[in-house]
C-alpha cells in the first residue's frame, strides 16, 4: 500500500479514461439493427449487462458515463420504457447522457425534428434523475452524422447533403445542443477535409490524442476506439504514459457478442483500468467530472 501511494505521488499527471456506453434499449436497437428482424432476446440481454456493468463498477469504484435514448425514460412499458432502470444507473453514481430520442438518422431530420429530439430527450432523462441533476452530454445516434462543414470534412455514408438535410453536419448539431444548454457532444477523433480523403494518405498514427475543442460552447469529445480489446487498452497504456485522456465507448448490447466488446474484453479492460489506476493513478471519471475538474480552466484557449 506504501508502495502505491508513493508511486502516485511520483506521477501527478497520471492520464485519464472516460468509459461511455451507448445504451441503445429497445426503441434503439429496433432502429440501429436491420429493420424488421425482431427478437426480444436481445433487448433483455442488454438489460442484463447493464446490470452486469454496474455491478462490476460498483466492486471497482469506477463511475462511467450511460448515453440512454431519451424513449427508454418514458414512463410505460417495459422492456420499452425503463425509467427505473435509468434512475438506477445515476444513483450509483454514473452520468446519464442524451442518446437522441428514439435513435434517429439524424441527417434524415428537418430542423424542428432535431430540436425536438435534443430537447425532449434532455427533459424525458433528467425526469429520471435526482433532483438539480442535469442531462449534459448528446451521443450522436449511429454516429452520425460524420461530416462537419467548418472543416471540409463531408462523408457521403451520412445519406443526407447539406443545406437540404441540416442535421447532417455536426456543427449544426453543436449548435442547437448549445441552445438546449448540452454541455458536451461526442465527436469523431478527426475529421479529415475533402481533399485528403481523395488524395488518401493513411500513414495514421493508430494511438492519436486530439486536443478537444468547444464549439458554440459544447466540449467535443473525441471518440477514440470503440471495444475492449487490446486495441482500447493499449490507447489508456498510452494516456498514462502521455498523460492523455483515453475516450472508450461501447455498447450494454455488445457484452453479449462474440466481438471486440465480448464480456470476456470487458472484463480484462476493466481488471487492466483498476491495475492502472492503482499503479500509476490513471483517473477514471464520468465526461461531466472530467469537464468540471481538469477541462474548464484550459478550456478558453481551444475556443474556436
Ligand atoms: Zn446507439
Amino acid at each position: 500500500m506504501k508502495g502505491k501511494i508513493q508511486r502516485r505521488i511520483n506521477r501527478p499527471m497520471p492520464g485519464k479514461l472516460l468509459i461511455i456506453w451507448d445504451f441503445d434499449t429497445a426503441i434503439g436497437q429496433i432502429n440501429s439493427t436491420m429493420p424488421y428482424n425482431f427478437r426480444y432476446d436481445p433487448i433483455y440481454e442488454e438489460i442484463e449487462n447493464v446490470d452486469y456493468i454496474l455491478n462490476r463498477a460498483h466492486i471497482e469504484d469506477i463511475r462511467m458515463t450511460f448515453a440512454c435514448v431519451g424513449f427508454a425514460g418514458e414512463s410505460g412499458v417495459f422492456p420499452f420504457n425503463i425509467p427505473d432502470i435509468i434512475s438506477k444507473i445515476s444513483i450509483r453514481g454514473h452520468e446519464i447522457a442524451s442518446h437522441s430520442w428514439k435513435h434517429e438518422w439524424f441527417p434524415y431530420l428537418n430542423e424542428k425534428q432535431i430540436y425536438r429530439s435534443l430537447e425532449r430527450s434532455k427533459q424525458t432523462l433528467e425526469s429520471c434523475l435526482g433532483p438539480g441533476e442535469k442531462v449534459s452530454g448528446f451521443v450522436p445516434p449511429h454516429s452520425r452524422p460524420m461530416s462537419w462543414l467548418k472543416k471540409y470534412s463531408v462523408s457521403l455514408g451520412d445519406r443526407g447533403l447539406y443545406p437540404f438535410h441540416k442535421g447532417s453536419d455536426i456543427g449544426y448539431i453543436i449548435k442547437e445542443l448549445g441552445k438546449l444548454n448540452y454541455r458536451w457532444c461526442r465527436v469523431l477523433p478527426k475529421y479529415k477535409p475533402v481533399w485528403e480523403k481523395i488524395k488518401g494518405n493513411q500513414s495514421d498514427d493508430s494511438v492519436f490524442f486530439p486536443v478537444w475543442e468547444t464549439h458554440d460552447n459544447i466540449v467535443c469529445v473525441p471518440s477514440h476506439y470503440n471495444g475492449f480489446d487490446k486495441a482500447a487498452i493499449d490507447f489508456v497504456k498510452e494516456a498514462v504514459k502521455r498523460n492523455e485522456t483515453a475516450v472508450i465507448s461501447g455498447h450494454p448490447a455488445g457484452l453479449s457478442r462474440d466481438k471486440e466488446e465480448s464480456r470476456e474484453y470487458f472484463d480484462r479492460f476493466i481488471d487492466k483500468a483498476v491495475q492502472l489506476r492503482d499503479v500509476e493513478g490513471l483517473e477514471i471519471l464520468t465526461v461531466q467530472e472530467h469537464i468540471l475538474k481538469n477541462l474548464s480552466l484550459t478550456e478558453k484557449k481551444t475556443e474556436n
